[in-house]
Order: C-alpha cells, then structure tokens, then sequence
C-alpha cells in the first residue's frame, strides 16, 4: 500500500562559488542559463562555449522560453536550456520563467540540474537563483500515484552555480517542503484521504515534527455547540468529522498563539442536498486544499524554526447528500450562539469555518489567517491566476497585495463588511447562510465569517481563487498550485504582519 504521507526523500541542493567554468559544468546534466535581456559578448564569453551559446540564441525568436536547447561538447553532453529575462522582471515573472525552464530541462533523465544566472546585480541574481531553485524543487516532487509502476525522479540533485557568495536557501527548501504537502495532501484520493485518515496523518505529523495535537470529535463539538459545523458533519455517514488543533511552540508550552491558522478540510464536497452536476463535483476531493495549506504552512514555520507560536486548525468532514444531511432551510445555533439560516447545502465552506473561527479567536491569538476553496464566484471576479483576500482590517489592503506582488503568489483585495448584510437579512434567524441569487457570493462569504470571529482579532481571510490553475501556476508546475504558503511566509517574514497586530 502506498505511503499516505510523502516519503522525506529531499532533493540535495549545493552551491558552488566561483566562474561556472568547464570544470565547474563537468557534474551538470541539465544547466538553466538565465540571462539579462541585453548580454553583451563579454558575458557569453565567460561561460564554456559562450560563442557557440551566442550564435545559437540570435537565431531564436526573441521572447521565447526556452530561448535555446542545445548540448555543450562535453564529456557529459550537458543539456542547456537558456532565457533571458529583465532585470526588473516581477517575481512571477522569474517564477514563471523558471516552471519553464525547469520544464524543457527534466524532459530527459532525471540528473544534477545546474542553475547559472548571470549578469544581473547580486540582488537580482540571488532572486533569479531562488525562483530557479523553488521551481525544480515543485517539478522534482512526484504528487501521489497509484499506478503499477511507480513514476521515475525527476531530478537527482540541484547545484548553484557563478556564485561570489553563498545564499541563504533554508526558506526556499523549507517554503517547498510545505508547498509540496499542500499539493500531496490536496491530490490524494478521497477514499485514502477520508475524514478519519487525515486526521491520523495530521497526528503523525504532529508527532514527526513536535506539535501538540488535539482532535474536537463531534461529539466535543456538540459541548462546544458548534452547531455550524455540525450542520455539514451530520450529513457524513459516520462519525469521522472533527476539527483537529495542531500547536507549534517554539519556547515556551503553555503560552498562547501569536498566529493562528485556519483551513476549510473538506475532504469531498457533493454539494450537499443542492446536489452539484458531473463536472463540478469531479474534483472536489480538493476541497480541503485551504487546510492543507494550513499543514504545509506550520511545517515550514517549524522548518524554519520561526520563534512565533502558531496554532493551525482543521476543519474537517465530507459535505455529502442523504438522509441525515442538513437542508435549505435548517436554522442552526453556531458556537458564538448566533442562529443560521442555511439557503444553499453546498455553501458549507462558511458553516465549518464560523465555529472553526470561534474557537481560534478565543484562543485570543494577535493574528488569524484562514484559507478555504470557498466561493465560485471569486473565479469569476479574479480567474484562477489570483486568490482574494479579505480583512477586518481594511488599511491592510494595500500591504495584503503589496506581499502578493513581492513574492509572486499575487492576491487582490475585496471589501467585507456590515453594509453587505444586510443581503443576509434573515426572517427565520441572525443570518442566512449566503444570499440566494446576488451576485458577490464571496464578499458576502467573507461578510459572514466576520461575524464569528470574537475578540475584534485581527484577521485575513483568502480565498483560494488559485488554487487549481491549469499548466501549473507561478513556479508551481502542477494543477494543483498549493497557494497561500509562499504568500503567507513572505507576510510573515517580508511584510512581518505580526508587527502590526500587537
Ligand atoms: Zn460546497
């Protein structure tokens, strides 16, 4: 039987200072050459076989990626695959670049894939080095497979090449490592990943890593009175539903969050009672993507050893049809004790994050992020290229962005508010569910869970509008895209939105 958790081979990733002379070329396999727009015949000349590099990219069309395919004459018959790119190119520009690249170079046999970017400013460069690098680490990870013959690696190792001085690469391993769970948890089938499992994977985890863990059983959740959430879980044909609380802390064992995760786990998403036709329900075994970002996330943070504590929490069931599952018009009681009038069984994305949200704002932690493949319509307002964020802190839409562009998952700003609920005007209870038929389902989804978060908490709400994006997106070169952990690592560490939640 296959491993349910991905095996910890790790791609070794070296660096070598120096030229990338012909003796430096000699372990390579595969070599990407990032180049600037304008290189001059100085700079071909200092790499092995510049001239002939040369004479082959003039005779290719400007733009192109790869710009050129060709074998240096060397004892190893070195595949190079080159671009060129601006020096002022975006971060999903050069991440972009290098799925590409990546792409062209591991069609062959999996070997030591070289990376040479060479003249930009040492900035730029180490940037460029990092894209390349995040890039064959998403390309090197085989997502689960279940066939006979198990799929061949494709790529043996990776080495920096031209360096003046070493780079720092623990948060680009540590930010893989994570993206790839998020990807493989996303991608397991789900009979394999079903409600019980995962969160059996989760305690594993936990156990591997040194995070407290804590599993809420429906039964802890009906004390709890997350009606809210039951609402979805009782649909379930057994009794596997339940949110698990994973704790990562550094220092001390008993202190509070300073951040708290949150994911929407649901692990096969029917539609409910509004049952959905053929082609939307086909993958909607990736409808727990928004937790297990949340997984991947605490994996890179514990990775990295980040000195926050961090709680992440899982809000987990299957949202099916039959005779115990909830219906349009069901009122519930959520756990804050407002009452819900459900409109729409296959809007059970928001019923499992209200309570799951309640419970992370009591914890009373300076920041809560959560992440959920929520609403169909934030495609519509976005395409799958980016995810949309929401806030309760509105002066934080120009920083939310801001980190998106700088770090090449990109996000866009909707508004949330009270004004938008008066669309969720209830004669039966509090709150409806969603609106029936106006437009702006995610702004009014956003609108919702803000009513159950306590304590005022600083909060970001994305929803994950990219996270399946056809051709792989950004450096991620999978359907699948595992979005929202390289984002929220650079909030974190670039942006360092803790810093203002004090
Ligand atoms: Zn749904």
């Amino acid at each position: 039987m296959h491993n349910t958790l991905p095996d910890s081979h790790e791609i070794r990733c070296t660096q070598r200072l120096g030229r990338a002379d012909s003796k430096a070329l000699e372990p390579i396999d595969q070599l990407l050459l990032i180049l600037p727009k304008r290189t001059p015949t100085a700079l071909w000349r200092k790499i092995p076989q510049g001239g002939k590099l040369q004479g082959l990219v003039r005779k290719s069309p400007a733009g192109a990626v790869p710009l050129l395919t060709t074998r240096l004459a060397n004892k190893r018959q070195t595949l190079v695959v080159a671009a060129k790119i601006a020096a002022d190119a975006d971060a999903f520009d050069r991440l972009t670049l290098a799925r590409k690249l990546v792409a062209a170079a591991t069609a062959e046999k999996a070997g030591t894939l070289g990376i040479l970017v060479m003249g930009f400013e040492t900035d730029e460069q180490h940037a460029l080095c990092d894209a390349a690098v995040a890039a064959a680490l998403a390309a090197g990870f085989n997502l689960p497979e279940f066939k006979s013959e198990s799929a061949p690696p494709k790529i043996r190792s990776i080495r920096v090449l031209g360096l003046d001085k070493k780079i720092n690469l623990s948060r680009t391993i540590a930010e893989a490592k994570g993206n790839n769970l998020a990807r493989w948890l996303t991608a397991l089938p789900p009979n394999i990943l079903d409600a019980a499992s995962y969160a059996t994977m989760l305690k594993e985890l936990a156990k591997d890593h040194g995070w407290q863990y804590k599993r809420f059983s429906t039964k802890d959740l009906e004390k709890l009175g997350a009606g809210a959430f039951l609402a979805v879980a009782q649909g379930n044909d057994d009794d596997s539903a339940s949110i698990v609380r994973l704790r990562y802390r550094p220092l001390k064992k008993d202190v509070s969050p300073t951040l708290s995760l949150v994911g929407k786990g649901v692990i096969f998403d029917t539609g409910g009672t509004n049952l959905k036709p053929f082609a939307s329900m086909l993958n909607m075994h990736g409808d727990m993507q928004g937790s297990a970002v949340v997984a991947g996330l605490l994996l890179a943070i514990s990775d990295l050893k980040l000195p926050v504590p961090v709680d992440a929490w899982f809000a987990i069931t299957e949202n099916r049809t039959g005779p115990s599952a909830y219906k349009s018009q069901d009122v519930v009681t959520a756990a804050n004790g407002k009452t819900i009038q459900t409109i729409h069984t296959d809007a059970e994305g928001r019923m499992v994050l209200a309570d799951t949200l309640t419970f992370a704002s009591r914890e009373k932690p300076n920041l809560i992020i959560d992440y959920a493949t929520l609403t169909g319509s934030v495609i519509g307002a976005l395409t799958t290229r980016y995810s949309g964020v929401f806030t309760n802190r509105a002066d934080w839409h120009p920083r939310l962005k801001r980190t998106g562009r700088h770090c090449g998952e990109r996000v866009w700003p909707f508004p949330i508010g009270k004004e938008f609920l008066e669309d969720l005007k209830s004669d039966t209870a509090d709150i409806q569910q969603c609106a029936a038929k106006a437009p702006g389902d995610h702004i009014h989804a956003g609108s919702f869970l803000a009513e159950f978060i306590e304590n005022d908490t600083p909060w970001v709400h994305v929803d994950l509008a990219a996270s399946n994006h056809k051709g792989g997106l950004a450096h991620v070169p999978t359907e699948v895209t595992g979005f929202g952990v390289r984002y929220t690592m650079s909030l974190l560490l670039d942006d360092h939105i803790l810093q203002a939640t004090h």
